[in-house]
């Protein structure tokens, strides 16, 4: 059995560890390494044992983290899904139950919770100097020049799969504006972290006119980046942008409070995409009033997570056309850069921090 170095969390426990564990997979049809991994709030949460659905495989009573990340692939059994060593891979998170949606490769839409995620539920994660896995669930990297931000298909493929909702969403009315297009059409997304740029970044190809907003001000390497992709930055606790109102709103913050105030400021036939999630976030107030102007106004509430196999192709095909478009201003989402060994990157956040990475050659 395989005793390799892994970045683990005794979860749903909490704590974080870089140490041995044994894990067999040297019979796996491909064998990887991890080139980047990222770290987002799951891992963090993990490591604070702030998520109790986290759990460890059976009989182990460690977890190796990790679901963000790009691989190199060291060897493959077949060629098969045209998977070949030296190959820069992502490996998908969520693996599929026993339902319909996860017989179909829809995992995403799991219809009975049966599934596992690696590095989050049942099924080690991707903080192991070598591990195995099957090539379906690997998506091949086709350019070297997405080497570092190809750590970010995964959480981008999210962002994905929440437009593609959207698109079923928006077609029940006429959506663009009176030239056809989305140019005066206003979309705000709320929080300024990684995926909130993401979602701005795909707002912006999208057409509309895009805003973003948290609670204070962002500094100012944040504002670079907005600036170049063509987004507005504004404090909602000093400014007010509603008065044109809101077509699309998305939430990464979690914070009912906050997404029922730019609710009140949606526009008719307008989509609210909900993303972000906070259970410690406070109890507000809906009214009779909200309901009837959700009605009123077709309003629709979507609720999105995860995607699927489709998404991830979708997240590369956008991070090589970003790459090309944005250059080194994409690349600045990388924002932090940490060994293996040094875990303190799950127990405490820079404020300047965008998306930190675990780099597997440090
Ligand atoms: P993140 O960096 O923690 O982003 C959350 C952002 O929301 C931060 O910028 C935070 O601001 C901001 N925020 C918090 N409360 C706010 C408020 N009241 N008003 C305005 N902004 C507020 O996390 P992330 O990695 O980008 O992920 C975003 C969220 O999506 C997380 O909740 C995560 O768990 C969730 N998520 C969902 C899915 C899914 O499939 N649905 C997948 C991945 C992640 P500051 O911290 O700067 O104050
Ligand atoms: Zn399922």
């Amino acid at each position: 059995m395989g005793k390799v170095n892994s970045i683990t969390s005794p979860a749903p426990k909490g704590g974080v560890s870089y140490k041995q564990i044994s894990i067999e997979y040297e019979n796996m049809p491909v064998i990887l390494k991890p080139v980047y991994t990222g770290i987002c709030g799951t891992d963090r949460g993990i490591v604070n044992g702030a998520l109790q659905f986290a759990y460890c495989p059976p009989g182990y009573s460690d977890l190796a983290l990790g679901h963000e990340s790009i691989c190199k692939v060291v060897s493959a059994k077949s060629n098969e899904f045209g998977i070949r060593s030296g190959d820069l891979v992502v490996p998908q998170v969520r693996r599929p139950g026993k339902c319909l949606n996860c017989a179909t490769g829809r995992s995403d839409n799991c219809s009975d919770g049966d599934k596992h995620e690696a590095g989050i539920t049942g099924m080690h994660g991707f903080m192991r100097e070598e591990f195995g896995d099957y090539p379906e669930y690997l998506l091949k990297v086709s350019s070297d020049s997405i080497r570092e931000v190809g750590v970010l298909t995964e959480p981008l493929k999210n962002v994905e799969k929440a437009f593609e909702v959207y698109e079923v969403a928006s077609r029940r009315s006429i959506s663009t504006d009176r030239f056809g297009s989305l140019s005066e059409k206003r979309a705000i997304v709320i929080g300024t972290g990684s995926e909130a740029f993401l979602y701005a970044l795909k707002c912006r190809d999208y057409g509309f006119q895009t805003l973003i907003t948290n609670r204070h001000p962002v500094d100012d390497l944040k504002m670079k980046f907005l600036d170049a992709a063509g987004v507005e930055f504004f404090d909602y606790t000093k400014e007010h942008r509603d008065s044109k109102g809101w077509d699309l709103v998305i939430d990464t913050s979690g914070d009912p409070g906050t997404i029922l105030r730019f609710l009140r400021k949606t526009n008719n036939n307008g989509n609210i995409i909900l993303f972000g999630t906070n259970g410690k976030a406070p109890a507000t107030g809906i009214d009779g009033q909200d309901i009837d102007y959700i009605i009123e106004r077709n309003i629709f509430l979507i609720g999105s997570v995860d995607g699927a196999r489709v998404h991830y192709e979708r997240a590369l095909q956008d991070l090589e056309r970003w790459n090309a478009q944005y250059g080194d201003r994409l690349k600045s989402l990388i924002t932090h850069r940490f060994s293996p060994q040094d875990t303190s990157v799950f127990t405490k956040k820079d404020p300047l921090e965008i998306k930190s990475v675990i780099d597997w050659s440090m």
